[in-house]
């Protein structure tokens, strides 16, 4: 047995992160999500088909498409709203 130093393999990643002008980072890093810069930007693909926009809209829209779906949602709460004015049951307590 001897005193041999425990070896770390430097294993780096090369920073999946897509700028905004549609260049990928590519930096070095330690961490397979990104390096340091970038890594806690949560960052998706817009989930609308066809649509590759990267977004880090905590809706997973990109700004274009989360105005749309946001408009949508607020128009279905409005729906929601309403279907709630139907006659209103006693509460059970
Ligand atoms: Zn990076
Ligand atoms: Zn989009």
């Amino acid at each position: 047995m001897g005193g041999e130093k425990k070896v770390t393999p430097w294993n780096f990643y090369y920073c999946p992160y897509i700028l905004r002008t549609g260049e990928v980072c590519n930096q070095r890093c330690y961490n397979p999500k990104g390096c340091k810069v970038y890594r806690d930007s949560r960052q998706v693909a817009c989930k609308e088909s066809g649509c590759k926009e990267m977004t880090r809209s905590k809706y997973d829209y990109c700004d274009t498409h989360a105005k749309k779906h946001r408009l949508k949602e607020h128009y279905h709460q409005k729906k929601l709203a309403k279907q709630a004015d139907g006659p209103k049951e006693i509460p059970l307590k």
